[in-house]
């Protein structure tokens, strides 16, 4: 069985009940559930959230919708955590899986993605679901459990993929971690 590991959903643009198109700083809901197909994501509006909405969701939460902002004029690819957070994911390699867990990590401390909800799944895995704050996009992270001493042997790992990706570009906001947060 092909079971997707790792899992980017989209955020809809319109009510999956009333196909109404949302407008920007509208509030709506976001339901999240688990089938055969693996996860699904549902996005309502405020009028259409109602308890058979809601019912048997696996995680519900409320956001407020931004319009998205106009392609940025982007000639040049710079390879950052995010690029290669979603390059790991689309992998599905499960070589990836610490990669994948610390850049995530790693995003939610710059404030680029938020935590909305921890699910254990059947196995006992844990599952992270974070939102992009900027797009809405959900992203399924499953939590391998790390040690604090295997912790920060990946990230020197992580830190030393994204420095390779990234010689010759000083950019502003590229430092992999905050220092910070280094004991
Ligand atoms: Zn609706």
């Amino acid at each position: 069985m092909n079971q997707q590991e790792w899992n980017i959903k989209a955020r809809s643009d319109s009510c999956q009940v009333c196909n109404k198109t949302f407008a920007d700083d509208e509030v709506f809901f976001s339901r999240l559930d688990f089938g055969e197909g693996g996860y699904g994501r549902r996005d309502c509006c405020a009028v259409c959230w109602n308890d058979a909405a809601k019912k048997n969701a696996l995680s519900v939460w409320k956001s407020v919708y931004k319009l998205p902002p106009p392609p940025a004029p982007e000639p040049l690819k710079k390879e950052t955590a995010e690029s290669l957070l979603r390059e790991l994911m689309e992998t599905e390699d499960p070589a990836n899986r610490n990669t994948i867990y610390i850049l995530a990590v790693m995003l939610e401390r710059r404030r680029i993605l938020v935590e909305r909800d921890v699910q254990t799944r059947e196995d006992g895995v844990k599952v992270r679901v974070y939102e992009h704050r900027k797009t809405g996009e959900t992203f399924l992270v499953p939590d391998p459990g790390l040690k604090l001493s295997e912790l920060k042997s990946v990230q020197e790992e992580v830190v030393a993929r994204l420095g390779g990706r990234e010689t010759g570009q000083a950019e502003v906001g590229a430092a992999p971690v905050e220092s910070k947060e280094t004991p």
